[in-house]
């Protein structure tokens, strides 16, 4: 009997799952895939590990479909696809650990509910991760259940890089920076451990460009800084959300507009970003596509703002050896990354425009004094590596 271990990373409206072998030195991919459009008309596709489409199937009529339901549908498929093989393990992503759990953390009655209370930090992704959790627990209650925290990577930073400048209770309550993205961030430092051990050990700054957006700077493989601070909405222009804003915007539409804190949630995580500036799409692929002169003024502010927070972490870590892209812009889009690197050149950062056209790992140009690189992120991946080492510590890559 073949075992596997599952990743899963639960939205709103989807659950992107991932099926990993283990007994072998590097997990190989069994089957990734995920289910889109939940609470409308569900579609799952799922492919092997060359890319192959394996299932895809849409629900029509199936708006009524909660995770759950979709999930068992999941389960089944896995069981028929993989006939010789159990799921040892569930290994999820959460989006919040808070000041508790830096480490991934097996799944129990009393974790679940400290991670509730996280739910206020981080409303649009918290309760759908333990929704998803508790779902599983239902279905299969036999199965070890490992949380990992998208904020665990970035603790152990500085203490001065986790604190607001707001009186020191509100610190000592909890409000401060906890940074996100730190499985794709774990990732790239564990992949670069790999391939370019004496790379990873410098002072490198991690793009990871993709519908949520964020900057790492990392010295040794840890983090020291980010731009995503006490939820996911600051930093960067992302595709809806706003990224750093001056608070007095906040306080100007409370009492000058009458907004709502509902109607600022919306318009913040939802309604900003390169949505609305362009005007146009949230999707960089569509801006690109366009004409209109706002979503090229979308592109532009992409640009600058991660130019300019990049700058800002240079400064954290004292200089830059490397600059790493990753996620559906950094790994997808040469225009971006030229255009933020050519913002960049003041470090001495030359970038080779062809191997950048044509997405290659190494973009910079000889004679660069920043090297560059473009690295998938593989999240899942990180998710499985660290659910593994309960259920077979002697298995972790
Ligand atoms: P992610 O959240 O990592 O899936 O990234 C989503 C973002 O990546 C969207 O803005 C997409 O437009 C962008 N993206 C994906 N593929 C490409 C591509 N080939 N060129 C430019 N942008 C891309």
């Amino acid at each position: 009997m073949g075992r596997v271990i599952a990743s899963l990373n639960a939205g709103s409206s989807s659950i992107k799952f991932a099926l990993f072998h283990v007994g072998q030195d590097e997990f190989a991919l069994a089957a990734s895939g995920k289910v889109e459009g939940i609470g409308t008309a569900p579609h799952l596709v799922a492919h092997d590990a060359a890319g192959t489409i394996l299932i895809e199937r849409t629900w029509d009529g199936g708006d009524g479909l909660s995770h759950e339901a979709l999930l068992q549908e999941l389960l089944h498929w896995a069981a028929g696809h993989l006939p010789e093989h159990e799921i040892v393990a569930v290994g999820h992503r959460v989006a919040h650990g808070g000041l508790r759990f830096g480490q991934p953390a097996l799944v129990d009655d009393a974790l679940l509910a400290a991670l509730e209370m996280l739910c206020p930090l981080v409303p649009l992704h918290q309760p759908h991760n333990l929704a998803v959790i508790r779902a599983i627990r239902a279905l299969r209650p036999e199965l070890p259940q490992i949380a990992c925290f998208d904020t665990g990577f970035h603790q152990g930073r500085p203490e001065v890089a986790t604190r607001f400048a707001l009186p020191r209770a509100l610190h000592d309550r909890g409000i401060r920076s906890y940074g996100f993205h730190g499985l794709s961030y774990e990732y790239i430092a564990h992949r670069l451990s790999k391939t370019e051990p004496a790379f990873a050990g410098k002072r490198l700054i991690v793009a990871h460009l993709g519908n949520g957006a964020s900057l790492c700077a990392m010295h040794a493989g840890k983090s020291v800084d980010t731009t995503m601070s006490f939820t996911a909405l600051d930093g960067l222009v992302m595709g809806t959300r706003c990224g750093t804003i001056d608070p007095g915007v906040l306080l100007y539409l409370q009492t000058q507009d009458g907004k709502s804190v509902t109607e600022l949630e919306t318009l913040l995580y939802s309604q900003s970003g390169l949505l609305g500036v362009s005007g146009v799409s949230s999707d960089m692929r569509v801006l690109h596509a366009s004409s209109d002169p706002h979503a090229i003024e979308a592109i532009d502010l992409f640009v600058w703002r991660a130019a300019r927070e990049a700058g800002a972490l240079i400064s954290s870590l004292g200089g830059i050896d490397g600059l790493v892209f990753t996620a559906g812009i950094g790994e997808n889009d040469p225009v971006i990354r030229a255009a933020i690197c050519e913002r960049l050149a003041w470090t001495g950062l030359i970038i080779d425009a062809e191997a950048n056209r044509r997405n290659a790992t190494t973009i910079n140009a000889t004679g660069s004094s920043v090297a560059v690189r473009v690295i998938p992120t593989d999240e899942e991946r990180m998710i499985a590596m660290h659910a593994v080492a309960f259920v077979m510590p002697a298995q972790r890559a």
